[in-house]
This record gives C-alpha cells, sequence and structure tokens, in this order.
C-alpha cells in the first residue's frame, strides 16, 4: 500500500522480502524470490526454503547419510588390523624387529583407518611402497612380488569416494552424483539385470527378473525429486526374463526331456 501507486507497484516482489522485486520464480513452490534468495541446486534455481528441503537438494542428504558411516572397507582394515596383531607381537617378541615392526605398523594403520583417523590413510599407500623397497634390498621376491598388488589394493581404498565420505573428506558433486547413482538410483532395475543374466542359466530366476523389470519401470520417473532413472536397464531385465523363459519353456526344457526319454 506504501508503493500502491510506485511505478513498480505491479511486479512481482519477493515472497521473504516484500521490499525487493522478484528475480525468479522457484522451480519447486513457484513462489517469487529476489537476488539473495535465489539458491541453484543441481543445475535448477529454488527458493531458500526449497532448495533446503532433502529430496531437493538429494546430493547432500546422500552425503550426510554417508559422512563418518563406516564403509566395508573401513571393516577390512580394522579386521584385517587386529588378525596381524598377533603375529605382529611374537615376530618382536622372537627379535625379528624389521618383519615384526612393519606388521605392527600395518596392525596401527589397519586399526587406525577403522576408527576413522585421517593420519593412518598415507600409510594405505607407504606401507606396501616400503614392502617393495625392502625387498628390493634384500633381493626377496616374496615381498617384491605381492607390493604392486598391495599398492593397487591400497590406492584403490584411498581414492573410494565412500571410504573417503567416512572419513569426513570432501567430495566434487559430480563423484557425488556417480556414488548416489550407482547405489540410490533405482537400484531395483540393476537387481533385475542381474537375475536376468542368470536367467538365462537358471530360468527360475527369470520370472523374478521380469517382475523386478516391471516393478523398477513403473517407479522410473525423470521428473521427481530426487529423480528415478535406470528405464533402460528395467527393460533390459524384463526382456532378459522373458528371453530366458522362451528359451527354457519352448526350447531347452523339451529338449532336455526328449534326451533323458531317449536314454530311459
Ligand atoms: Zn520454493
Ligand atoms: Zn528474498
Amino acid at each position: 500500500m506504501v508503493s500502491a501507486d510506485g511505478p513498480g507497484a505491479a511486479l512481482p516482489r519477493c515472497a521473504e522480502h516484500p521490499e525487493v522485486p522478484a528475480a525468479g520464480i522457484c522451480g519447486r513452490c513457484g513462489g517469487f524470490f529476489c537476488e539473495g534468495c535465489a539458491r541453484t541446486v543441481l543445475g535448477a534455481v529454488y527458493c531458500t526454503a526449497c532448495a533446503a528441503l532433502p529430496e531437493v537438494n538429494y546430493l547432500e542428504t546422500f552425503r550426510e547419510k554417508r559422512w563418518g558411516r563406516r564403509d566395508t572397507w573401513a571393516w577390512f582394515l580394522g579386521v584385517g588390523g587386529l588378525v596381524l596383531l598377533g603375529p605382529a607381537l611374537s615376530l618382536l617378541a622372537s627379535g625379528h624387529l624389521a618383519a615384526g615392526g612393519f606388521l605392527l605398523a600395518c596392525s596401527g594403520v589397519g586399526v587406525g583407518s577403522f576408527l576413522g583417523q585421517r593420519w593412518a590413510r598415507p600409510g594405505l599407500l607407504v606401507l606396501p611402497l616400503l614392502m617393495g623397497v625392502a625387498g628390493l634390498l634384500q633381493g626377496e621376491p616374496l615381498l617384491v612380488i605381492p607390493s604392486p598388488f598391495f599398492l593397487v589394493m591400497g590406492v584403490s581404498i584411498h581414492q573410494d569416494p565412500r571410504h573417503k565420505l567416512f572419513h569426513r573428506l570432501p567430495l566434487p558433486d559430480a563423484v557425488l552424483l556417480r556414488l548416489w547413482n550407482r547405489h540410490e538410483n533405482n537400484p531395483l532395475a540393476l537387481v533385475g539385470v542381474q537375475l536376468g543374466v542368470y536367467g538365462v542359466f537358471f530360468p527360475l530366476f527369470a520370472p523374478v527378473a521380469l517382475g523386478l523389470g516391471l516393478a523398477a519401470l513403473r517407479r522410473v520417473n525423470p521428473e521427481a525429486r530426487p529423480p528415478i532413472g535406470r528405464k533402460g536397464q528395467a527393460l533390459a531385465a524384463m526382456a532378459l526374463g522373458v528371453g530366458s523363459l522362451v528359451l527354457w519353456v519352448g526350447f531347452l526344457w523339451p529338449r532336455l526331456l526328449g534326451e533323458l526319454f531317449a536314454a530311459g
């Protein structure tokens, strides 16, 4: 009413700041927002309230879910660390200081990783390298040969995005999106494809693959927040299921029975 006769009176205003002209419309609630209230989430613009919703900012929701949560590698390292502790101590007790010390360091890195200690992370790379170098110096192939294998394993654990989230390390959105896509985006379709492949060899899986593919297909909705994809894999699961059933019922099964009767 104050600016009712002003030149900008008919212009839309920010829902939160009635004195500020609107800069756009929220992609979810359709409300007006000003320049200061605009939030870009995964390529779309929202008002501040909508951008904070877990289903809109689903990558952030996913990140929070995995943040500081032990992944499979953490458990693997923790159990491995405990298993190595006994041999390490008995080697040290029998005077094998180098070998015992090395195993003790491995055990420490394993247990430290399990406990989420950041200092343990470089150990995943340093210890296999140390093992290889020590093997080269001593001319010991039993140390040299497995060291590249352990190094590759160490690098893959060190770089694993879920393990990084466990250690509360930031991940780029693209990596987070890939991880979300693999684990949260219509996983039913993926399981359907796997069972569909089994169904080619074991026909009992075929109807299950068909059912999972159908269920996954009905869920697909790229417009939803978060989007639900994997349409292609859902269709592939259904095709594999139908194909396996046709193959077994129409061709392999009658042949198998024929052979059995011919033999009997
Ligand atoms: Zn909104
Ligand atoms: Zn505003």
